[in-house]
């Protein structure tokens, strides 16, 4: 089942007119990556503690679906890594977003959404129960939490816990796929086997916790919003809700875009950065 899953997935972004550019038809997303995490994780009762208390469990997601008792088994999480020729655009950027960087943000989020809806009605359709955690009625964010801006289910979170990167100094998430991707999930009873988590620990793909190396996100943040200490969410946010949107939104046919900036023209652009020999 895994594999048929995994079909329906890579198809739909192989052939869905949503994951293209309305002006030249080229895709927003290459083929996607994949993984399984298991709703009986710890690592999601883990999230109440790190995110915050309104942060939900898959339980509590299938619960607020389908009614008390209702019970998940599996969170189904994948990566759209962001094509080569939008990110090239967006490497030679320094203060704002290319425009397919800014309109990959935008309408490949709508694409992203479509992808939850599809996933979710193919596993109804074979008779499962499936929530997507970000389409439900319930889903909330919150702009000023201890951690930051945050909602009830973290989507980055979801993909650590199957197995598909880790976390960075930028507060991304570093997959073998790079770093510059969108990620999304749904919530299933139907059981799989979950994903390996290959890596040493949390941080590990990030160059600065595994070695102290590298720190070039932070020279490329014009927000100055990336230090050493790590991601200041806050002054992140402020830098892509308020000054590039005024900028360049209305310019690129959008209207809500990030910067990306440090997500581009960085070692863990593409993949997992090698480091040095033996870290
Ligand atoms: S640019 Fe370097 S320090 Fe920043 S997230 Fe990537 S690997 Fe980590
Ligand atoms: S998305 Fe832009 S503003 Fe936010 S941390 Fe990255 S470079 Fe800085």
């Amino acid at each position: 089942m895994i594999e048929v899953i995994r079909e329906v997935i890579r198809c739909f972004v192989e052939e869905s007119p949503d994951n293209r550019f309305p002006e030249n038809g080229q895709p927003f997303f290459d083929e996607p990556l994949i993984g399984y995490a298991a709703a009986d994780d710890p690592l999601f009762n883990d999230y109440k503690r790190i995110i915050g208390e309104f942060h939900r469990t898959p339980h509590e997601v299938m619960e607020t679906a389908y009614g008390t008792g209702a019970r998940a088994a599996t969170v189904i999480s994948w990566i759209l890594p962001i094509t080569r020729p939008t990110r090239e655009s967006n490497r030679r950027e320094t203060i704002y977003p290319s425009p397919a960087w800014a309109r990959t943000r935008y309408f490949g989020e709508h694409f992203n959404a479509a992808l939850r809806r599809h996933v979710t009605e193919w596993l109804t359709g074979q008779g499962y129960r499936a929530a997507a955690p970000q389409l439900e009625a319930s889903w909330q964010e919150f702009a000023d939490t201890p951690v930051g801006r945050a909602s009830t289910w973290s989507e980055r979170h979801a993909a650590y816990a199957a197995g598909l990167g880790t976390f960075s100094l930028n507060d991304a998430l570093i997959t073998p796929r790079g770093i510059a991707h969108r990620c999304g999930s749904v919530i299933t009873d139907l059981l799989l086997t979950p994903s390996p988590r290959p890596y040493p620990h949390h941080y590990y793909n990030c160059l600065y916790y595994r070695e102290k190396s590298c720190g070039v996100c932070i020279e490329r943040c014009p927000a100055g919003a990336i230090s050493h200490q790590g991601h200041n969410k806050d002054a992140c946010d402020r830098y892509g809700h308020d000054v590039v949107a005024a900028a360049v939104a209305e310019k690129y046919g959008v209207t809500q875009t990030g910067c990306g900036l440090c997500l581009t023209k960085v070692p863990c652009e593409g993949g997992i950065p090698a480091g040095k020999p033996g870290s």
